[in-house]
C-alpha cells in the first residue's frame, strides 16, 4: 500500500514530499485514515541527528489521530469508523517483567518506535506525517468522542510524557509542582498538573507566556532568566518536571527542591547533563528520568483529559509549513504545539 508522506532525507536537511511503503493489514492490525500529526520535539531532534545516525529517510510523526479504515481479522478492540491515536511505539515483547507490568516502553527487548524504528519484520518503522498508518490494535488508544481531535493529538506523546512522571511522583492536592519550560511537553504537564489538584509554578526562560501559564492552571509564574528566582523558590517544590530540550543547569533546580523531592528530566538534549552530589545529599533529593507511558497509562490519560474537559493548546498547520514550524520550535516560538492538517497531504 503506497500512501503519501513528508520526509527528512538526511540530518538536517529539509523535509520534503514522498511516497511510502505500508504493509497490508495482518490478522492483529488496524489500518488508519490519519488525520492529524504532531510535531514534537523529538522529530527535531531526530531528522537532525542530535541523537546520532538515523535510517534515512524518516518520516516523523508520533502523536497521530485518525480514522480506523480497515481491521485485522482477530481486531475485537477497534471498529471501522472509530477515531484512534498512535503515540511513540507501535509494539514491544509482550513477555517480559516490563511488559507485562504495563510499561512497554521499557521492554527489555526493546519497543519498536513508531518511526526509524525497525519492526518486528524487519522493516523501517515510518511515522505520522502521512495519510496511512498500519499498527498492531494492542498499540492503538481510544480517542474518546468528546475531545477535539486536533486538540487531542498532542496527548499521544506530550500528554503521556508528562501524566506518567506526574502520577508516579505524587502530583496531587497538597503538593507543590513546578514544570520547567512551557513548550509542548510543558503546557500539557500545567494542564495536567493543575487537573491533578496539586500547586503547579511554571519556570519560563522569560515572563512573556506568563498570562497564558496562569490561564492554562498555573499558580505562580517566574522568569528563569531572573537570578532572584532561585533564591525565591529555594527548597520550595516537592516535584519538578523538567521538558526543556536544552542543557539546564541541574544544580540550580534541584536547589529549589523541598527534603525527599524529585527532580525528573524528561527533556532530552544531546548533550550530557551534569550535577554536584551535594545537590543531592543535603536534602535527600533525587534525580530521576522518565520515558513517555505505557499503553494502559496512555488511555487512562486520555479519559483523565477527556473528564476533566482539556486537551493541548494547538496551531493547526498544512504540511507545507513543517520545516517553518520546526524553526519556530527551535526558537521557543510555540503555542503550544503544531499539529499537521494530514488532508494536506492527500491527493
Ligand atoms: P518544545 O515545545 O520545544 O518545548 C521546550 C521548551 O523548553 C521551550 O518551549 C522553552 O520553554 C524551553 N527551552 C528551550 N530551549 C531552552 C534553553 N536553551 N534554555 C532554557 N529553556 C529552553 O519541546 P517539547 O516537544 O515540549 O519537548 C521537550 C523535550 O522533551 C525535548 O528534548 C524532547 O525530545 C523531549 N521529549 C522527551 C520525551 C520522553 O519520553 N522523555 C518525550 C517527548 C519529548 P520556555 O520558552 O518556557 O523557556
Ligand atoms: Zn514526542
Amino acid at each position: 500500500m503506497r500512501v503519501n508522506a513528508y520526509a527528512a532525507p538526511a540530518a538536517g536537511e529539509p523535509l520534503a514530499p514522498t511516497v511510502i511503503e505500508r504493509r497490508e493489514v495482518g490478522p492483529n492490525d488496524v489500518l488508519i485514515d490519519i488525520e492529524f500529526a504532531g510535531i514534537c520535539h523529538s522529530d527535531i531532534h531526530t531528522v537532525n541527528g542530535d541523537w546520532g545516525p538515523q535510517p534515512f529517510p524518516v518520516v516523523p510523526g508520533h502523536e497521530i489521530v485518525g480514522i480506523v479504515a480497515e481491521v485485522g481479522t482477530d481486531v475485537e478492540r477497534h471498529q471501522v469508523g472509530d477515531r484512534v491515536g498512535v503515540g511513540c511505539m507501535v509494539n514491544s515483547c509482550g513477555e517480559c517483567v516490563n511488559c507485562r507490568n504495563g510499561d512497554e516502553q521499557y521492554c527489555v527487548k526493546g519497543m519498536v518506535p513508531t518511526y526509524a524504528g525497525t519492526d518486528r519484520d524487519g522493516s523501517t518503522t515510518q511515522g505520522g506525517y502521512s495519510t496511512r498508518v498500519v499498527v498492531d490494535a494492542d498499540y492503538v488508544l481510544r480517542i474518546p468522542a468528546s475531545l477535539d481531535p486536533a486538540a487531542a493529538t498532542p496527548l499521544l506523546c506530550a500528554g503521556i510524557t508528562t501524566y506518567a512522571p506526574l502520577r508516579k511522583w505524587g502530583a496531587g492536592p497538597g503538593t507543590k509542582v513546578a514544570i520547567v519550560g512551557l513548550g509542548g511537553l510543558g503546557h500539557v504537564a500545567v494542564k495536567i498538573a493543575h487537573a491533578l489538584g496539586a500547586e503547579v509554578t511554571v519556570l519560563s526562560q522569560s515572563l512573556k507566556k506568563q498570562e497564558d501559564g496562569l490561564r492554562l492552571g498555573a499558580d505562580h509564574y517566574y522568569a528563569t532568566s531572573d537570578p532572584d528566582t532561585f533564591t525565591e523558590l529555594a527548597n520550595r517544590f516537592d516535584l519538578i518536571l523538567n521538558t526543556v530540550s536544552a542543557r539546564i543547569d541541574v544544580d540550580a533546580y534541584l536547589g529549589l527542591l523541598a527534603v525527599d523531592g524529585t527532580l525528573v528530566n524528561v527533556g532530552a538534549p544531546p548533550e550530557p547533563l551534569s550535577l554536584d552530589v551535594f545537590s543531592l545529599i543535603g536534602r535527600r533529593r533525587s534525580f530521576a528520568g522518565s520515558m513517555i507511558g505505557g499503553i494502559a497509562l496512555t488511555q487512562e490519560m486520555l479519559d483523565f483529559c477527556a473528564e476533566h474537559d482539556f486537551a493541548a493548546d494547538v496551531e493547526v498547520i498544512p504540511v507545507d509549513y513543517v520545516n517553518e514550524a520546526y524553526e519556530r520550535v527551535l526558537a521557543s516560538d510555540v503555542r503550544y504545539r503544531f499539529v499537521i492538517d494530514t488532508a494536506t497531504l492527500a491527493g
